[in-house]
C-alpha cells in the first residue's frame, strides 16, 4: 500500500479555528436568536479601499483585450510591483532593499508555511510559545518527516514575567521565527530589543524568519516596521509582509517576503549559497505568481490616495482596540497589546482554562474569541480578542463583558 507523511498524524487533530467555529455553530443552533459578536479570528470586515476596487476593475478590462492581456506572469511578480515596494516601503524610509530581493506572494501564510523548503532538516528551530500555529505546525509537517532526533524546535517561552517578549535562546538555535507585532499577544519589540536578536543571530550564524504581517498597526516611535531597520539584519534575516490586514486584502491574498542578495550560508561542503537564488528556485518550480489584477491592487495601496484609505482602516481597527483594551483594563482585567497591533492578549480572570473561559464567554456574553492554549501551551490562562469587528459591536461586546457577573 501506499505511505503517508505520518508527520501529519502529529499534529492537533483539528486548526484551531476549525475547532472554535463547530463549537460557535453548535451554540447558534442551540440558541438561534443569540446575537454572536465575533472577536476570535484575525480577519478583517471593512471592505477594499476604492483606489484598490478601481485598480481591480481596470485590471480585469486589460484581461478582457487581446492586446492588454496577462497570462503567466513572472513567479517572483511582476517588476512594477515589486519596485514600487522597494522604493515604498524600504528605499524612501532609508532602507536599502532592491526590487530582485522582494518575492510577492499570495499571503504570509504560504510564505512562511513554504519557507522551510529550502532549510536543512538539522536546523534547530526556535519558536515562541504562545506562536502563530503555522509556524510550528509546518515544522512538525516537515521535519519529522526525515528524523525526529537529527531536528530539534526550542520553545521561547513568553509569558507574564518577562511581557510576552522572548529571551534569548539558552543554547544555540539555527532559525529562529519572529513575529511584531506580535500574534496573538499583541507585543511589540523596541529597535534595542530587536537588535539583541540580530546580534545574536550574526555571532550565531543563525537565520531570523520575521514575520511583519502587522506592521501597519505600529503607532509608537523607536518600534522597527522591518528587521532591516538593524543593522547587519541583511546577512540574517528574511522577512515576511502581507497586504492582508492593513489593505484588507485577506480574500484577495497578496503578500510579500524580502530575501536579500547578502543572506548566505554555507553548504556541507563548504560552498557559498544564497537564500535569495534558492528561494527564487524553489518560487520558480512550485508558485506560478500571483494573479496579475490581484498585484495591480496591490500596487494602487501604494497610490497617494490608497496610501490614505488604507491608513483610515487601520486607524478604524485601532480605535476598536483601544475601546477593548481600555474597557477590559477598567473592569479589572489585566491587558497586552492593542496599542501597536489589532490584538488584545488578556489573562483569563478567575481561570486558568482558557477553553472553560471561552465557553463561558460564548455562552453568557455571546461573545467569541480565540482560547490562548491554541497558540501554544504557554497561552494556556490567556485569550486572544481582535479589532476587526465594526465600532458599534466592538462597543457593544466591551458593554457586555463590563455587564458580565462573573
Ligand atoms: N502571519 C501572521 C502572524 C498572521 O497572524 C497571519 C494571519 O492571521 C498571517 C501571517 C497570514 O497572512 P496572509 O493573509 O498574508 O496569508
Amino acid at each position: 500500500m501506499f505511505s503517508i507523511n505520518e508527520n501529519y498524524l502529529k499534529l492537533n487533530e483539528s486548526y484551531l479555528f476549525s475547532t472554535i467555529e463547530s463549537k460557535v455553530n453548535g451554540f447558534t443552533r442551540n440558541h438561534p436568536q443569540a446575537d454572536i459578536i465575533r472577536l476570535g479570528i484575525g480577519d478583517v470586515t471593512l471592505p477594499l479601499p476604492p483606489s484598490v476596487i478601481a485598480a481591480l476593475h481596470k485590471a480585469v478590462d486589460e484581461m478582457a483585450d487581446k492586446s492588454t492581456f496577462h497570462g503567466y506572469g513572472p513567479e517572483q511578480g511582476y517588476a512594477f510591483l515589486r519596485e514600487t515596494i522597494a522604493k515604498n516601503d524600504f528605499i524612501d524610509r532609508g532602507l536599502d532593499i532592491a526590487a530582485d530581493e522582494i518575492f510577492i506572494s499570495d499571503g504570509a501564510k504560504s510564505d512562511t508555511g513554504n519557507i522551510g523548503d529550502i532549510l536543512g532538516d538539522a536546523n534547530v528551530i526556535g519558536i515562541t510559545d504562545p506562536v502563530y500555529p503555522v509556524y510550528l505546525d509546518t515544522n512538525i509537517m516537515r521535519i519529522l518527516q526525515s528524523s525526529i532526533t537529527s531536528s530539534k524546535i526550542l520553545f521561547l517561552t513568553c509569558s507574564e514575567e518577562n511581557k510576552f517578549l522572548p529571551e534569548l535562546p539558552p543554547k544555540r538555535v539555527d532559525v529562529i521565527y519572529l513575529c511584531y507585532p506580535n500574534n496573538p499577544s499583541g507585543t511589540v519589540m523596541t529597535r534595542a530589543q530587536l537588535k539583541k536578536w540580530v546580534d545574536y543571530a550574526l555571532e550565531n550564524e543563525s537565520l531570523i524568519l520575521f514575520d511583519a504581517a502587522y506592521e501597519a498597526y505600529i503607532t509608537e516611535d523607536d518600534i522597527p516596521h522591518s528587521i532591516f531597520e538593524i543593522e547587519g539584519a541583511k546577512s540574517c534575516a528574511i522577512e515576511f509582509r502581507s497586504f492582508s490586514k492593513n489593505a484588507g486584502f485577506t480574500g484577495l491574498r497578496c503578500s510579500y517576503t524580502v530575501v536579500p542578495k547578502a543572506l548566505k550560508t554555507v553548504t556541507s561542503t563548504k560552498k557559498e549559497v544564497s537564500l535569495n537564488a534558492l528561494w527564487r528556485r524553489r518560487q520558480s518550480t512550485k508558485f506560478n505568481g500571483t494573479a496579475y489584477i490581484i498585484q495591480r491592487a496591490a500596487e494602487a495601496v501604494y497610490s497617494p490616495e490608497g496610501r490614505k484609505e488604507v491608513r483610515s482602516m487601520v486607524d478604524y481597527y485601532m480605535q476598536n482596540a483601544a475601546i477593548i483594551r481600555e474597557g477590559l483594563a477598567e473592569k479589572g482585567w489585566t491587558v497586552f497589546g492593542g496599542v501597536n497591533a489589532p490584538y488584545i492578549w488578556l489573562k483569563c480572570p478567575d481561570t486558568t482554562d482558557s477553553w472553560a473561559f471561552f465557553d463561558r464567554l460564548l455562552q453568557e456574553c455571546h461573545i467569541v474569541g480565540t482560547p490562548g492554549v491554541g497558540f501554544g501551551l504557554k497561552g494556556e490562562g490567556y485569550f486572544r480578542l481582535t479589532a476587526f469587528n465594526s465600532h458599534e459591536k466592538t462597543l457593544e461586546a466591551v458593554q457586555r463583558i463590563k455587564n458580565w457577573k462573573q
